[in-house]
């Protein structure tokens, strides 16, 4: 392109959902450095690494163990194990989640009950829990969406009435709190994720259960590691749900950066709130967005909490065009989730149906993530602002 070319056109601000490669290029002489540490000791699996990354996870998040493991969806396979979930039992979550919170309990063999969501906050509508429990309930699953932390408080009161063990799923929602306490922290079990995108994300995959008692913690190591103990002598049928060393020592180096991360990403999402809001752009409640549907409903923050925008989550009345819209100016977004889980084919044989969950399909319909990453940059934050005025106007 010429610079006559150029001068004549609106300058190309392009803008990625997430760029890891500018969280990379802040950390890469450390992040080398701990990699070597691995390469040069030649031990790969468990060790050192994992058990320092355990200890530290555990402390940041103000839990009694942390325990490495492969995956976030391993986290949660390994800790139903553990509870001996199978045939005949059910498990409570939201269908307004990732797939795995409920695919873990299927490849058990048992049963997803869900339960529908706030509207505001995408959580666990705690109001329609307890209808839920059966005598058969083995587990319920509050799930910390985007990065907010569930109503725990009544969850907690419900389940400890009815002697039902919780695990926080906090994939999406690490150093978050509720009333001063950390997600993974306050139920029996918690697991976080290490996918790449999640806030504390490693080099490939990973995961971390979290527990309160040396006994739990104990129990998921036995499973973690095909049920050996002592080593080939196996006690119960576990897996292989092991963390690599690599992963450990990589999330051990972002670990002391993850503070200073979530508060880029709190305040980004505090200049969107009041750039979306200065330009008048916003609707006070979702119901707004029949009469208006090119508003934006923005994220809400629930009382007591610290959100970590894993994802800023905005609703809007047309959001497969915005969507599009802000694909053609480069703007990089994506749909969590476009299908609520009660209506996928794989669980078909649940025996849910359309309309049985409408706060998780409306939210289906309506939710868009916009970028959030600690790195964006001003200008870039703009070029969303301005994009999203521009299709409000009907350009
Ligand atoms: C990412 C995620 C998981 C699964 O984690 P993986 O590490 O990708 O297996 C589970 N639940 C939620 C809500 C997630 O966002």
């Amino acid at each position: 392109m010429n610079a006559a070319s150029q001068t004549s056109e609106t300058p190309v601000v392009t803008v990625p959902l997430l760029d890891l490669k500018a969280q990379y290029a802040t950390i890469r002489t450390e992040i080398r450095e701990a990699v070597d540490r691995v390469l040069d000791s030649q031990n790969f699996i468990l060790g050192g690494e994992v058990e320092g990354l355990e200890r530290e996870i555990a402390a940041y998040s103000g839990c009694g163990f942390g325990i490495g493991v492969s995956s976030g969806t391993d986290a949660l396979l390994v800790t139903l194990m553990a509870l001996k979930v199978g045939p005949g039992d059910e498990v409570i979550t939201t269908p307004y989640t990732f797939f795995s919170t409920a695919g873990c309990v299927a490849r058990l063999g048992a049963k997803t009950v869900f339960v529908d969501i706030e509207p505001e906050t995408f959580n666990i509508d705690v109001t329609k829990l307890e209808a839920a429990i059966t005598p058969n309930t083995k587990a319920i699953i509050p799930v910390h969406l985007y990065g907010q932390m569930a109503d725990m408080d009544p969850i907690m009161e419900i389940a400890n009435r009815h002697g039902i063990p919780v695990i926080e799923d906090a994939a999406q929602a690490i150093g978050a709190e509720y009333k001063g306490r950390r997600a993974g922290a306050i139920a029996q079990y918690g697991y976080f994720s290490f996918f790449p995108s999640k806030n504390l994300g490693g080099f490939g995959d990973g995961g971390m259960v979290t527990t309160d008692t040396a006994e739990r913690a104990d129990d998921i190591k036995l499973y973690r590691n095909h049920g050996y103990r002592p080593k080939y002598y196996n006690r119960v049928v576990g897996g292989n749900f092991r963390l690599d060393a690599l992963q450990a020592a990589v999330l051990r180096v972002k670990l002391n950066y993850l503070e200073s991360w979530t508060a880029g990403r709190r305040s980004n999402a505090d200049a969107y709130r009041s750039l979306l809001a200065e330009r008048g752009l916003t609707v006070a409640t979702i119901a707004e967005l029949t009469d208006r549907p090119r508003g934006i409903f923005l994220p809400v923050e629930a009382e007591g909490n610290r959100h970590i925008y894993n994802q800023f989550v905005i609703r809007t009345g047309q959001r497969n065009e915005l969507q599009a819209f802000l694909k053609g100016r480069n703007i990089g977004t994506e749909i969590y989730y476009p299908v609520s889980l009660h209506l996928q084919d794989c669980f078909t044989d649940l025996g849910y149906k359309r309309g049985d969950f409408p706060v998780s399909e409306q939210a289906a319909d309506q939710s868009l993530a916009l970028p959030i990453f600690t790195e964006i940059s001003d200008e870039q934050r703009m070029a969303v602002v301005d994009a999203i005025a521009a299709f409000a106007a009907g350009a």
